[in-house]
C-alpha cells in the first residue's frame, strides 16, 4: 500500500510494531510503578521524616518529602502522557513525523526513545528556546 503525500508510517511495519510494543510496554512498567508510589507514598514519607531527627523539625521534613514524591510523580505522569500520545499518534497515522515541522524523525532516535514527538532540531529547540 502507498502513502504518497501522507506523514509517517514511512518505516517499515516491522519497526512499528516494535516501537509500538515498546511504548506501551513502558506503559505498562510506568504505570505500576505509579500505582505502587501511590499505595507506598505515606508511609514513605512518615520513613523519610523519621530520619531526619528532632521532632519540631518534622513537619518541614514531611511536607518536603512530600513535595519530592508529588514531583517524582508529575514527572512519571508527564513520561506517561508522552507515551500514551506517540500511541495515539500512531493510530492516527502521524507517528514518526515531528509534531513541530513535520520532517520524519529518525528512526535511530525513535528506537532509542519510542515516545519522541520531536526531530532532535526541534526538540533541542524546544528544550532551550532562543532569547
Ligand atoms: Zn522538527
Amino acid at each position: 500500500m502507498m502513502s504518497h503525500g501522507k506523514k509517517g508510517f514511512w518505516m517499515k511495519n516491522e519497526h512499528i510494531m516494535a516501537l509500538a510494543a515498546q511504548l506501551r510496554q513502558s506503559l505498562q512498567s510506568l504505570r505500576g510503578r505509579i500505582d505502587q508510589q501511590r499505595e507506598g507514598a505515606s508511609s514513605r514519607i512518615e520513613a523519610a521524616a523519621e530520619q531526619f531527627g528532632h521532632p519540631q523539625d518534622s513537619h518541614a521534613q514531611v511536607t518536603t518529602a512530600r513535595e519530592l514524591a508529588l514531583a517524582m510523580t508529575e514527572l512519571e505522569i508527564a513520561e506517561l502522557n508522552a507515551l500514551q500520545e506517540a500511541l495515539d499518534r500512531m493510530a492516527a497515522g502521524t507517528y514518526g513525523a515531528c509534531t513541530d515541522c513535520g520532517q520524519d524523525i529518525a528512526l535511530a532516535r525513535l528506537q532509542a526513545s519510542p515516545e519522541a514527538a520531536r526531530c532532535m532540531a526541534c526538540q533541542s529547540a524546544h528544550e532551550h528556546p532562543a532569547h
